[in-house]
């Protein structure tokens, strides 16, 4: 049976320190940025539970790696009709990756220009930037403002303050209902103009516990704070699920991935295998598929299971 989703929904996937979201309206589907190489099996797995076959639009917003690497599991999982990029190509292997499953599938990469009308579903959606080309790779984010009803979605990518500003500058309507806030929450993004003109009643923020850059930045959330909005966070909520049906937005956040510690123990619990002799936290994308029979839970520490021969597992890094 096609898939069918009543109103619009916005599936801010916990990726980590990184960005992915599937837009779900009508009887289509839409996936801005995939996370990071490492993410994706678990893009692949989530489209396959929501039954997403077909991507109408598969965007990702610029080529480091935190947005454009999982792409590639979703080119495995589904067909698509449009695959967006700022660029045509880009020196990496995350890039060349997707680039390549685009072309698997004879399409080829659209860099979409600002003003340009997209719909999905009843949902219409307008390209916003970038406006100019930028040496900074994260001003070159695609950003798109998405219309459902008296609702709206606005995803920056990474744009920082000079795109923010150009933006502001060319007059366009930037106000939404919600805003997937610019560069995971860093103080280089989220200008105070900006944010004016936005005006969010809701920012959802995609980033990591403990990621080295900081993320969310302290002035970041002062300044939401400050302007009254509420914040959703997929480190602290895992995957955030908004749903808007014309008038008004809900979430729902799923609670964060199993990482398998114990806050109240301070315990780690790891699944070995015992005859691979590699250990994985217990939400490890890796772990699909594998033969469970080889499969135990273990709780100690890291060094316990190494002196026992076992070896981290690359994809969830123990
Ligand atoms: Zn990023
Ligand atoms: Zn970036």
């Amino acid at each position: 049976m096609p898939m069918h989703t009543d109103g619009l929904a916005v599936h801010f996937i916990d990726v980590g320190q990184a960005d992915c979201a599937l837009l779900l309206c009508g009887d289509d589907a839409m996936l801005i940025d995939g996370g990071n190489v490492a993410d994706s099996d678990l893009v692949y797995a989530y489209l396959q539970k929501h039954n997403v076959t077909h991507l109408k639009y598969i965007v990702d917003t610029h080529a480091h790696e935190d947005h454009v690497g999982g792409l590639a599991g979703a080119l495995n999982e589904a067909t698509i009709d449009y695959a967006f990029a700022p660029v045509a190509d880009y020196d990496s292997k995350a890039f060349r990756n997707y680039l390549k499953y685009v072309e698997s599938q004879n399409k080829e990469i659209i860099i979409p220009n600002p003003g340009d009308q997209l719909t999905l579903g009843e949902a219409e959606i307008t390209v916003l930037g970038p406006l100019y080309d930028y040496e900074e790779t994260n001003d070159t984010s695609i950003v798109l403002r998405v219309v459902y009803g008296q609702t709206s979605f606005l995803f920056t990518g990474d744009a920082e303050t000079e795109a923010e500003q150009d933006m502001l500058a060319a007059g366009r309507n930037l106000q939404s209902t919600v805003l997937k806030v610019g560069h995971h929450g860093s103080s280089s993004s989220s200008c105070d103009d900006f944010l004016a003109a936005v005006a969010p009643e809701y920012a959802v923020i995609s980033c990591e516990t403990g990621n080295s850059y900081g993320h969310p930045h302290q002035e970041t959330m002062q300044k939401l704070h400050k302007a009254g909005i509420a914040v959703y966070r997929t480190d602290l909520q895992g995957t955030i699920i908004a749903q808007s049906d014309g008038q008004t937005v809900t979430f729902t956040p799923l609670g964060p991935a199993d990482d398998g510690y114990n806050y109240a123990t301070g315990q780690q619990t790891y699944i070995i295998n015992t005859n691979s002799l590699r250990f994985h936290k217990p939400n490890c994308s890796g772990l699909q598929g594998a033969n469970s029979r080889n499969q135990q839970q273990f709780t100690g520490t890291r060094d316990e299971l190494i002196k026992q021969g076992y070896s981290p597992c690359g994809t969830c890094r123990p």
